[in-house]
Parts: C-alpha cells; structure tokens; sequence
C-alpha cells in the first residue's frame, strides 16, 4: 500500500479500533467518538498531506516501485538527512508542532532499529534464524511491515508510578509493571501496565524497556522487546480526560483537532506472537536498545525538526499579539520576543550541527550526531517554560479575556466588536489569536504540553546525568592542567 491517505488511515482505525476506554466506557469507532473523532480527522489530515502535488515531492520518497513517507527513508547521505529534517518540519508545521506522536516520530524509531536488527539477534534468548524466534529478522521484517503499510505506532516504555525506591520485581505484585508470564508454542504471555502511551489511536504499539532497568541479576521479566496491533485482545489503553471538548476551531484551536490523546496501557495475559517479539530476558540489550540501534538519535532528529516548527508558532503568535495590541515599541517586549528568536536560532542551529556532525553508523545508516541533539533535548524542556511565560506576559489579560464564537454572534456581539478590536485587526481576528495563544500555553491543553515538553524524552534529571556521564569532559580539564602547568614566557625588561 505504501504512503496511506486519509481515509486508508481512518477505514484502518474504523476495522482495527484500539481497545480504547474514556470516561469509563470503551470507544467503539474512534472515528466518531466525541473523544477522538477530531484528532483523527486531523490525523487523516496528515496522511493527505504526503499525497497534496505542492507536498508529496519532500514528504514521500520512492522505493521499490512504490512511494513511501520520508519517516521510513534510510539516509544514506547528509543530503539525505537534511531533507528527511525538512520533511518532519513541514509536517510538524501542520499542528504548529502541538504532535508529540506524528507518526513520523515512530517511524524514524523502527527504520533505524530495523535497520540495526543484528543488535536483536545478539541476546542469549534469541532464536535460530528461520524458528520464528530469530529476533533480528523479526525487527527487520517488523519494520519493513510498519513502511509497507505506512503504519503509525506509540509506545510505552515506563513503569507505574508505584514505587519508585523499588525494582518492579520488590512491588507488592511482581506484574505490576508489564512481565512475561510464560513461553508458550504460539509466543510469549505479558501481563501487567506501562505507564504511558501517547497517541493510542495509533495502529500498533511498540514496546521496549525504558533506558533504566535495573533488576538483581542480569535476567529480567521486565527486558522485553515487542509490537503488538493495538486491538490486540487483553490489551487495553486507559485514556486520561480528554481536552477536545468539542468546540468550535475558532474557540479551542487546537484541543479540538491535536488532542492526541494519552493512555496508560494494560497487557491482561496479552500473547505476543513469536514474530513480534524482539527482545527478551536480556536486560543490557534491553538497556541500551535505544542508544545501540541509534534509534535515539533518529527520533531526537524528529524531535528538534518538531521544535523548530513549534518555535517557529510561538514566535509568529507572540508578535502577532504584539502587533495587535500595538506594544511593540517597549523595550522590553523587544527583549521578550528577541528571547524566542534567540531559543528558534539555537534549535536551528543544533539541527544543523546534528547534520553537519553526521557519520555512518555500523549498520551504514547516516545518523546524526549525538552531541547537538543531547544539547536541544535537554535545553528545549527547560527553556519552555520561558516560552510560554512569554506569551502570558505578552497578552496579559487579552488571552483570558475572550469571548467565544457565540458570544461574538450573541446579543452582546456589537460591544465585543467595537471593545475588543485591536490594533490591526478586527475583533474576530483579534480573538481568534488571543484564543490560538490561550491554547497554546494555559487551557489544558497548553497545560500538558508544559508537561510534556518536560518529560516526553525521559526524567529531565535523569536525561543531564546521562549527558554528563556520556559527554567526554576530559580533554577540557586536560587543556586548563596544561594551561595551569604552562610556564610564563619571560617577558621583556
Ligand atoms: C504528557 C506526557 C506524555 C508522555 N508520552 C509518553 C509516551 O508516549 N511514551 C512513553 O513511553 N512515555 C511517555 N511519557 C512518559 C515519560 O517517558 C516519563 O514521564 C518520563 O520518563 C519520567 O518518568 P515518570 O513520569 O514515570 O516519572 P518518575 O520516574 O516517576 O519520576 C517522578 C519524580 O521522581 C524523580 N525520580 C524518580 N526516579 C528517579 C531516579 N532513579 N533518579 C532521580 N530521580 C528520580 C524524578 O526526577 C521525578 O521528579 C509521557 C509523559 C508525559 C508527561
């Protein structure tokens, strides 16, 4: 099938509906549910995106007859890089980089783990090849499957928030957190809870341990690798409170198309078939699945494309509101809209230097380079915060004082028009702005955006230690010993 259109994405989802509960009650066709229907509209948006003439060129590539999203491209080359990088921040640009799960996030994970299935076939459960269990080709085919039918994916890779002082296995139930059970001929039973999936409209869930397994020994229940459909049956995806609460665009511009929606995933004794499964037992190929496939690196690359298109919204909505309400000759709302450019510069920046700095890994796959795009992941989550106290600094009163779509075609609509014009703009372009701005940084879902942009990618905390235990400090304090050993050169009389 290749690259899908909107309405093969939403006939899949309608067939294959993820076994989805919202508000006590399972959601039957995700299509039409109040909860969902928009994201996947706006989902179905972006398949037909990869098919629009003025798109289809950068957002598609050509394969095997066939065309297939960018996502799914194995760079060869920096060129190559540069313009998957361009692909995601075009597609990013659509949701003004409000997708945290645009399927292309996901799809550049299984085109790089695919691509480094040998990493799979190295684990002492690992299979003969040709037995079903040979984990290398089951991760080569797995991608080669999700392209070939242009799949979108979420994935799960944390623990309840039980305990966190314990290993899984100290828990008061030991499938707290999702184990095996038991092999059987057919595959592998899990039962148990991961804690967070993003999208789980999604077409197949993919799971593999987060970076930070730490059982006693070197064998764990908790170290395994798999995809699963995400009707799969006994799998079940809690979804929090939904924030599309079915208002107008013109009201909620973005939680009623992007509420993509999060879920905490249930495997009640869920079989695995031996084809799906990537991984097992091995909890140092489990730990560092991520780093060695490189699929970090490809899904950072995602990230800081996915960055500069969000940057690039909140610069164009902060001078947007000061243009309207005419504050633009005050210093410091210079200074305050500068700091944003200065936050865009810098993640365009990284991305290029993640380009620049790309090499062949040892599965001849073009990656970016490390350095740059641990910088962007860990500067981008703390300097958020700053970009949304901007906006709120910015709009003060006017982005919590907006009458909705109906107030304007209400009684009152005459007074809102003449009261609540701006600058350059009419009172309904004013307030659709206002209302953009509003939902970009403080209704609920501006809200978990917050949150997520802090931990999407892992424990902020956790993430700097890594960077400090990965970063080679030591030609640095090497160069200030031979400064401070220098001897003086004697200087004149
Ligand atoms: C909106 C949102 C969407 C998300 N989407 C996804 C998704 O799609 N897929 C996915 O897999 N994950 C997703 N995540 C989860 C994300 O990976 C985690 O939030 C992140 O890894 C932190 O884990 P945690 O939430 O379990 O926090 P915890 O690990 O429980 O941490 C809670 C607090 O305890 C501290 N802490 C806990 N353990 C340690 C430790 N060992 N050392 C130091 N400090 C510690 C933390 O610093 C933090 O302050 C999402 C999270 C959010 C908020």
């Amino acid at each position: 099938m290749a690259a899908r259109t909107g309405a093969q994405f939403l006939d899949r989802l309608r067939q294959h509906a993820p076994n989805l509960y919202v508000d006590g009650a399972r959601v039957e066709d995700p299509t039409t549910h109040p909860a969902t229907r928009n994201i996947a509209a706006s989902l179905a948006g972006l398949y037909d995106l990869q098919h629009d003439p003025r798109w289809r060129d950068l957002l598609t590539f050509e394969e095997g007859g066939e065309r297939h999203p960018a996502a799914f491209m194995v760079p060869r080359t920096k060129a190559d890089l540069r313009r998957i990088g361009e692909a995601h921040r075009v597609r990013a640009n659509y949701s003004l980089g409000t997708l945290g799960r645009a399927p292309d996030y996901m799809n550049t994970n299984v085109m790089a783990a695919g691509m480094a299935s040998a990493y799979f076939g190295a684990g002492e459960a690992s299979g003969e090849p040709g037995s079903g269990r040979d984990f290398a080709a089951n991760m080569r085919r797995y991608f080669e499957y999700v392209r070939d039918n242009d799949l979108c994916l979420t994935h799960a890779l944390t623990n309840p928030q039980v305990n966190r002082s314990k290993q899984a296995s100290e828990l008061p139930d030991p499938y707290i957190a999702m184990g095996i059970v038991e092999e059987t001929e057919a595959g592998v039973i899990v039962r148990g809870a991961r804690m967070l999936a993003t999208l789980p409209i999604a077409d197949e869930i993919l799971i593999f341990p987060s970076t930070v397994l730490k059982e006693n020994g070197d064998r764990s229940r908790y170290a395994v690798g798999f995809g699963l459909p995400t009707d799969t049956p006994g799998l079940y995806f809690q979804c929090r409170e939904p924030f599309d609460l079915g208002r107008d665009v013109e009201d909620h511009p973005l939680s009623s198309r992007f509420d993509e929606q999060d879920a905490f995933v249930i495997f009640d004794d869920v079989l695995v078939p031996w084809e799906r499964v990537f991984l097992m037992y091995d909890m140092t190929l489990a730990n560092q699945a991520y780093a060695k496939t490189d699929a970090v690196l490809h899904m950072a690359y995602q990230v800081v494309n996915q960055k500069v298109a969000k940057t690039e919204a909140f610069l164009g909505v902060a001078q947007g509101i000061v243009e309207t309400v005419g504050s633009g000759q005050f210093q410091h709302v210079q200074a305050k809209v500068s700091e944003i450019i200065v936050t865009l510069e810098i993640m365009k920046a990284l991305e290029v230097a993640a380009v620049e700095g790309a090499e062949l890994n040892a599965y001849g796959v073009m990656t970016p380079a490390r350095g740059p795009l641990d910088a962007a992941r860990n500067y981008y989550p703390a300097i958020y915060p700053r970009l949304n106290e901007i906006i709120q600094l910015l709009g003060a009163s006017g982005i919590i004082m907006m009458p909705g779509k109906a107030d304007r075609e209400g009684p009152l609509g005459a007074f809102i028009e003449k009261h609540l014009q701006a600058t350059n703009a009419s009172a309904e372009e004013r307030l659709k702005l206002f209302r953009l701005a509003w939902d970009l940084t403080l209704s609920s879902f501006g809200a978990r955006q917050n949150l997520y942009e802090k931990h999407f990618f892992g424990d902020p905390i956790r993430m700097s230690s890594a960077l400090y235990d990965a970063y080679d400090k030591r030609p640095y304090v090497e160069r200030i010993r031979q400064f401070l050993n220098r001897p003086q050169p004697v200087a004149a009389d």
